[in-house]
């Protein structure tokens, strides 16, 4: 009989969901995490009263009432909307792109008219099968949106000019012909009152935790204490980079407190033009309408992913999925081992998708 039921690694929104269930269920849950901190990258920071967040911003949206009342459940929301703004050297336009932004760029009043200015701006262009993203997105939003919203903004995003970038990154650009700056269409969304480090002391309450600590640095000792693994790091690295490193691309984060109030009125500012090398400025404590007299402004760099730097998104072409492939078949052989997250499947999750997917694991397993 060993020490504990599970032992968990990683104290992200997957593990802590999974420990918070299988605690329900009446079974004794070790967790440890290597970074000195709970919640993954929800993580956030008190600096001067604001809730910063520490691994980029973080909005939380969903679609589905169960998830939402979940979260709500250890936290209230607040009634936060993302309404992003691009700076366009020193040009503000609303995102995503809608009548606002169409209504800058063009003095265009009427969906119809916006319509038209898109439709002729593609026509002109002649193109009849993109070949590369340029190409794409051209032929999607015409040449005024590509050249001020997309074009620089992409090229500082993946270290590449647009026209050596292949056209599937982007599959559809949402356009809208309404007057509508709220970023999500999703049905609820908001920021937890107090930060989303509540939502995690929420689910992790009366289980055991250790920090600072790495599943590798001693696993056949971790996996001695515990019937059951579940495991949200690295796929590859739990088998030993044995076929070769999955990619990531990764970011960097500048984070200073500014003696002003208010900085640019906006909790995101997404800078558009090559004159800029980051990508956005996050000013955190719009997120939570905050009124300190200090603020906390995040500055972000787009990282051509390397061995070295802290992975952020996975880069699912072909030739990562076939690696990832290779690990997912080595998984789905163990008996004892369940692996879950971002990291472990390789894959993009949003919060509300991560959760979802660990109600259901736990579900299948604990019936509840
Ligand atoms: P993680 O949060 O990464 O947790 C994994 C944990 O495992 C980490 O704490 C790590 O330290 C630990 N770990 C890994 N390896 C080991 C090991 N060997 N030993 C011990 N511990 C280990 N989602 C939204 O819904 N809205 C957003 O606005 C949004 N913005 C985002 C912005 C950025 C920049 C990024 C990167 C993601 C964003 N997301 C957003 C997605 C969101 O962050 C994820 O859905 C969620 O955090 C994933 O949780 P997880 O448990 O899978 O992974």
């Amino acid at each position: 009989m060993k020490k504990y039921d599970y032992l968990i690694v990683g104290s992200g929104l997957f593990g802590a969901v999974f420990a918070h269930k299988a605690k329900l269920a009446g079974k004794s849950c070790l967790i440890i995490d290597k970074r000195n901190h709970k919640g993954g990258n929800i993580y956030c920071e008190n600096v001067e009263g604001i809730n910063v967040h520490k691994y980029g911003a973080h909005i939380f949206h969903t679609n589905d009432k169960f998830i939402w009342d979940f979260v709500n459940s250890f936290v209230e929301f607040n009634r936060y909307t993302n309404s992003p703004v691009a700076n366009y050297n020193g040009e503000i336009y609303n995102l995503p792109f809608n009548m606002n932004t169409f209504n800058k760029l063009w003095g265009v009043i009427t969906p119809k008219e916006a319509q038209e200015h898109i439709k002729n701006q593609i026509k002109e262009l002649n193109i009849y099968n993109p070949s590369n993203l340029e190409e794409q997105a051209l032929s999607l939003v015409g040449t005024d949106i590509f050249n001020k919203l997309i074009k620089e903004y992409t090229e500082k995003q993946w270290g590449r000019e647009c026209k050596d970038l292949p056209a599937f990154i982007i599959k559809r650009l949402p356009v809208r012909f309404t007057y509508d700056n709220n970023y999500f269409n999703d049905k609820y969304q908001g920021i937890p009152i107090g930060g989303y480090n509540k939502l995690i002391d929420g689910l992790l309450e009366g289980i055991e935790i250790q920090l600072d600590t790495d599943y590798f640095s001693n696993r056949e000792y971790f996996d001695s204490l515990a019937e059951n693994t579940v495991f949200t790091g690295k796929i590859d690295e739990y088998y030993d980079f044995q076929y070769g490193k999955l990619s990531y691309r990764s970011l960097r984060f500048e984070t200073e407190v500014l003696d002003n109030e208010n900085y640019q009125g906006n909790a995101v500012v997404n800078y558009t033009s090559k004159n800029e090398p980051y990508t956005r400025i996050i000013e955190h404590k719009h997120f939570e309408f905050g009124t300190q007299s200090k603020t906390v402004v995040t500055k972000e760099y787009s990282l051509e992913a390397s061995s070295n730097s802290e992975p952020y998104y996975p880069i699912n072409d072909d030739e990562n999925n076939e690696l990832y492939r290779k690990y997912k078949k080595l998984a789905d052989e163990e008996k004892n081992v369940i692996f879950g997250g971002r990291l472990a499947e390789y894959k993009y999750y949003d919060m509300h998708q991560v959760i979802g997917s660990a109600l259901k694991k736990s579900r299948d397993i604990f019936g509840l």
